[in-house]
């Protein structure tokens, strides 16, 4: 393993997973919802199958019908105009567009400003485009967390290539608001910067977040590559059907790094997804109406259960303290916690570059039964 990949080691997603399959904890770990997305969606990658679309090779940057709804979707959600021809690219995941991205954009040497704790695929992305990360941390304030734009201006410096976002934020579940994002617009415009938003959790917000692209602020949609996902809004993680849209000109750049990547993935996948671009508003309502339930199950039971909740504004993890039970290294206490009382979660602690910053935060996942959720923070209860 070459010297740019070896810090890494195994995902954390990957570890937790596994030793959830070999304990048989409950899983409230990696992201991914325990009940599959709508039949429908579902019966329209069956379709595809039979009727051989998609069984050999699509057309590299996606099949027109998903490229279009990509783009109808952008228009009727924010208002956003892209050109589905030259302006949407299809990718295997979100983590390939991150991937791909990354490795078109970045010259050697080139500064990455990324928010932290973050997604562990944008450190080794970063590392494998020999680019340098440079984070600035989330914070906790009043019960959430929450982003020091002072921190931000401080991190540009002569070499800062990107900023890369996340939002709604994983693992802090922190929604960056207008005033936040129009700072972040500011500031990419003065040092003329690029801005990579990861938003696989745009339909994932809720009480009064609104999930606003930082495409959609003046001076921004020529400077930004916006990445979703169809994994967690249409609960199919498995499918792999992810997207940028971006400029012309970053849009082909991208295409220049995926085509050597993946080349295509996901063929029959990519007419389903196009299917439930076009579901009603109706569906995000729901979804995001059951979620905002589980989190709210989710929180109170981890509450009563003695840990100290960061209230998640979006996507479906929560963040908690650990330090009530004494604990001061969430990765031991990931690694224990099966043992101790059958449930697995992810310790943020992997998603900061100073490990010590996130000793004491565990993330828990929401997206599953409520009935899971419960037996869950049953058996959490008895830790104290
Ligand atoms: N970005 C973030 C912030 C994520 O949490 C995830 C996990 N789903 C991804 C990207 C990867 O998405 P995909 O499964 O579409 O590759
Ligand atoms: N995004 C998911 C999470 O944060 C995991 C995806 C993965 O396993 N790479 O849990």
């Amino acid at each position: 393993l070459n010297r740019r990949l070896a810090e890494f080691g195994t995902t954390i997603f990957a570890e937790m997973s596994a030793l959830a399959t070999r304990t048989g904890a409950i899983n409230l770990g990696q992201g991914f919802p325990d009940t599959d997305g709508p039949d429908e969606i579902r019966e329209a990658a069956v379709r595809a199958l039979r009727e051989g679309r998609g069984n050999q090779y699509p057309p590299g940057p996606g099949v027109p019908e998903l490229r279009t709804a990509i783009a109808d979707h952008q228009r009727r959600r924010y208002g956003l105009a892209y050109d589905p021809d030259s302006e949407v690219l299809v990718t295997a995941g979100a983590t390939e567009a991150i991937a791909a991205t990354l490795l078109a954009l970045l010259e050697p040497g080139d500064e990455v400003i990324a928010l932290e704790p973050y997604y562990d695929s944008y450190a080794a992305c970063i590392a494998m485009a020999g680019g340098t990360r440079v984070p600035v941390t989330l914070r906790p304030r009043e019960g959430a967390f929450g982003l020091d734009l002072d921190e931000l201006r401080a991190a540009v410096t002569r070499r800062t290539r990107l900023i890369l976002l996340n939002t709604p934020h994983n693992p802090t579940g922190t929604v960056l608001d207008r005033a936040e994002l129009t700072a972040i617009a500011e500031l990419a415009q003065e040092h003329d910067l690029l801005v990579v938003t990861d938003e696989v959790y745009e339909h994932l917000v809720f009480d009064d977040a609104e999930h606003l692209p930082i495409a959609t602020l003046p001076g921004m949609r020529e400077r930004t590559v916006t990445i979703g996902s169809a994994g967690k809004t249409y609960s199919f993680t498995g499918w792999k059907v992810g997207w940028v849209t971006a400029s012309p000109e970053l849009t082909s750049a991208v295409r220049s790094a995926k085509q050597f990547l993946t080349y295509v993935a996901s063929g029959p996948f990519q007419y389903a997804i196009a299917e439930a671009l076009r579901l009603p508003d109706s569906y995000y309502d729901e979804l995001r109406a059951g979620l905002r339930r589980k989190r709210d199950l989710l929180g109170a039971g981890l509450r009563a259960a003695g840990f100290e909740v960061y209230q998640p504004r979006g996507t479906y993890f929560i963040t908690t303290d650990i330090t009530p039970f004494g604990e001061k290294d969430a990765y031991a206490f990931c690694r224990a916690l099966p043992e101790r009382c059958g449930v697995v979660a992810i310790p943020n602690s992997v998603f900061y570059d100073d490990q010590t910053a996130g000793r004491g935060q565990v993330r828990f996942a929401f997206c599953k039964k409520d009935s899971v959720i419960e037996a869950a923070t049953e058996r959490l209860s008895g830790l104290r």
